[in-house]
């Protein structure tokens, strides 16, 4: 019996369609099958081997049907028949996931289009850039200690016989000598955003970040407009409740020059835990200095012009009150399917 057990089990696991398979039923569970002529003699069977054997006969029996459904399903899974694998055209597909662009994208591209609507060009200088346009031409001449502040880094063996040596775009304040001697004459209107490096790292600096260089020059340009464009932007960055407001400030490339700050998103104003009594510092801002005028090529008794150099990732954390910079640079997919 069990011989005739094994026997059957490895001959229907060896079937390769649901033909043979249907041929070794008839062989073993048949109307004439192995099986069903040993169930036939079970009432002839004397009472003692009855129980015993008849018994065996029907386990016997019942797993080689078991085994023959079940290589049945298998065959159909393989041949893809079946009513479990029918499959039905009709039903729409799957929608591979799709991705967005990164929030620094989003937000450049934000940026840009608002101070495209007030008639700036928006342009990339370069990420390696000469010392003279970092920081010399803008009123920073060699040794100054303002040029600490910028943690610059600086490209080895590689120098320029008029700018001096390269470095790493420390700020995108350099755009404004090249937008200068690109154009020539004014009127100026530049947005540049592009990358820049410090030696710097921490919750809010990273050594790699965007900034965005704003520069106005004509004729008669004056603080007004500088602190119209501000308002401007911000209402239309953070929303029309932002106020901003301008504090002096010093840098060497401008005069006056300003910190610019706005209103707080978390308390309105009113001054909480986050802001400095209802005020973010948001960059900084300033008239551009007659000398850096002068090295752009420009007569600064003829023309004034205002600047202003603010940092991507920084207006951004502001606006979605994302507290880690470095969460934007992790590629860290539970972070950004938030946005
Ligand atoms: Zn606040």
């Amino acid at each position: 019996m069990q011989n005739l057990k094994n026997q059957a089990i490895s001959s229907i696991l060896e079937t390769k369609n649901e033909q043979e398979l249907e041929e070794l039923r008839i062989e073993y569970l048949g109307r004439r099958g192995q099986v069903t002529k040993l169930i036939k003699k079970i009432p002839s069977l004397s009472p003692e081997q009855r129980k015993d054997k008849g018994n065996l006969i029907n386990e016997t029996k019942k797993i080689i049907e078991e085994a023959i459904i079940s290589q049945k399903k298998n065959l159909q899974h393989q041949n893809g028949g079946g009513k479990e694998n029918w499959f039905d055209i009709t039903i729409p597909g799957e929608k591979p996931a799709k991705g967005h662009l990164h929030l620094i994208t989003n937000a450049i591209e934000e940026i840009s289009d608002i101070f495209k609507r007030i008639g700036f060009h928006s342009i990339s200088y370069p990420e390696v850039e000469w010392d003279w346009y970092a920081f010399e031409g803008l009123n920073m001449p060699e040794n100054h200690p303002a040029r600490d502040e910028w943690e610059t880094f600086f490209v080895e063996n590689l120098k320029h016989p008029k700018y001096g040596q390269a470095v790493l775009t420390p700020h995108t304040s350099s755009g404004q000598l090249r937008e200068m001697q690109r154009l020539g004459k004014p009127p100026i209107r530049m947005l540049d955003i592009a990358k820049c490096y410090r030696r710097q790292i921490d919750t809010s600096h990273a050594p790699m970040f965007y900034q965005f260089e704003g520069l106005v020059i004509d004729q008669g340009v004056n603080i007004t407009h500088l602190k119209g464009t501000l308002d401007f932007f911000v209402k239309q960055y953070f929303g029309p409740q932002r106020k901003v407001r301008i504090r002096p400030f010093h840098f060497q490339f401008t005069e006056p020059s300003f910190e610019v700050d706005i209103s707080c998103i978390v308390c309105g104003g009113r001054g909480c835990k986050v802001c400095k009594q209802g005020w973010m510092e948001l960059g900084g801002a300033g008239m551009v200095h007659p000398t850096v005028l002068k090295n752009g090529g420009l007569d600064p008794k003829k023309y004034t012009g205002f600047a202003f150099g603010w940092g991507v990732e920084r207006v951004l954390m502001m606006k979605y009150k994302i507290d880690d910079i470095r969460l934007l640079f992790s590629s860290d997919l539970r972070f950004l399917k938030q946005f």
